[in-house]
């Protein structure tokens, strides 16, 4: 089958691969159908992450039809059409009983190498998904691919920044970063009732897509974001700041940007190993303030019902539809910052 493959800094390929088979009773195999280029794949494509072996298969955001299953799956049949989620988890570990997915003690990413359960990725024609009646989903019946995919991962990592902040009706929430899970920040920022979304970023596109889906756009690089949303929240700071960028230069405007009592809720994968905590300023502003990798199988559920109703539209991203081919072009136009979210048609 074809599959895109890791070779090291930006080198990425298409290549003919062995096509992965049931190997454990609660397996599925999954035929794809859209699969997506994550930012955090983008952390790959430039070696920062360590474990990865040449060959791997990368990608962890898809949708397909099931194509078969182990004997211990209950959920799932060849033929159901599916969205994984991007974590693996086992359904029954101490973590996964808590209702820690995210923290499952024999999780892993799909495609995300040997640090990450040296798990085979979903930029493929087939991924093999283990414990598939925990890690996939029907797709509710009448939506596409292009609508479910992202519920997997940046969908419902931005909705579960949103609800870890704490997001009540009225308030004001500042969106640091609008590339593809700040966008969705914007959206589920709404859902939960946002009176007003500050929208930040460098990028006039991406400006452009967060005015139009109602937020007001800062403009980092021709104002300075502080003043800005200082001037739209009478001199109080943001509510809630939900960081979608990652690293230390945004998590220190977050702290600027947030009123006294507010919460941070940061999402954006960072590279760096260490970070200066504000410690005196968040003390005596009491700064609530959540990190983290999102639970997904948390809330994928409420996020696919929620596109399902129309409240939202997780296709606005969409700026480049590539065939799997093309995977190469898809990674460079991404890292170049020329395309918002490239999805690869693989069937
Ligand atoms: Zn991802
Ligand atoms: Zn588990």
């Amino acid at each position: 089958m074809k599959a895109v493959t890791w070779y090291g800094k930006h080198d990425v390929r298409v290549e003919e691969v062995p096509e992965p088979e049931v190997t454990e009773p609660t397996d599925a195999i999954v035929r794809v159908t859209l699969a997506a280029i994550c930012g955090s794949d983008l952390h790959l494509y430039h070696d920062e992450i360590p474990g990865m072996l040449p060959g791997t298969v990368l990608g962890h955001e898809f949708v397909g039809v099931v194509e078969s299953v182990g004997p211990a799956v209950r959920a799932f049949k060849k033929g159901d059409r599916v969205v994984g989620t991007f974590h693996i988890a086992c359904g029954h570990c101490r973590a996964c009983r808590r209702g820690d997915y995210h923290q499952c003690e024999r999780g892993g990413v799909l495609g995300y190498g040997l640090a990450f359960g040296n798990l085979p990725g979903a930029q493929a024609e087939l991924v093999r998904i283990p414990y598939a009646d925990v890690n996939l989903r029907p797709i509710p019946a009448g939506l596409s691919d292009e609508q479910a995919i992202f519920a997997g991962d940046i969908l419902t990592t931005a909705f579960g920044a949103v609800k870890n902040a704490g997001l009540r009706p009225g308030e004001r929430c500042a969106v640091i970063g609008c590339g593809p899970v700040g966008i969705f920040a914007i959206q589920s920022a709404q859902v939960f009732g946002a009176a007003k979304t500050l929208a930040i970023d460098l990028i006039e596109k991406r400006l452009a897509l967060a005015e139009r889906l109602g937020a007001i756009p800062i403009d980092a690089g021709k104002s300075n974001p502080v003043s800005r949303v200082m001037a739209e929240t009478g001199g109080e700071g943001a509510d809630v700041v939900i960081e979608a960028v990652g690293g230390s230069q945004t998590l220190e405007l977050a702290f600027d940007l947030v009123r006294g009592g507010g919460r941070i809720s940061a999402v954006g994968v960072s590279a760096e190993e260490t970070f200066a905590f504000p410690l005196m300023s968040s003390f005596t502003k009491a700064i609530h303030f959540h990190l983290g990798v999102a639970n997904i199988h948390r809330d994928i559920d409420a996020t696919l019902a929620l596109v399902a109703a129309g409240r939202i539209d997780p296709t606005v991203i969409i700026s480049h539809r590539l065939p799997l081919e093309e995977a190469p072009k898809g990674y460079r136009l991404f890292a170049e910052r020329k395309a918002t979210k490239v999805v690869l048609i693989a069937g």
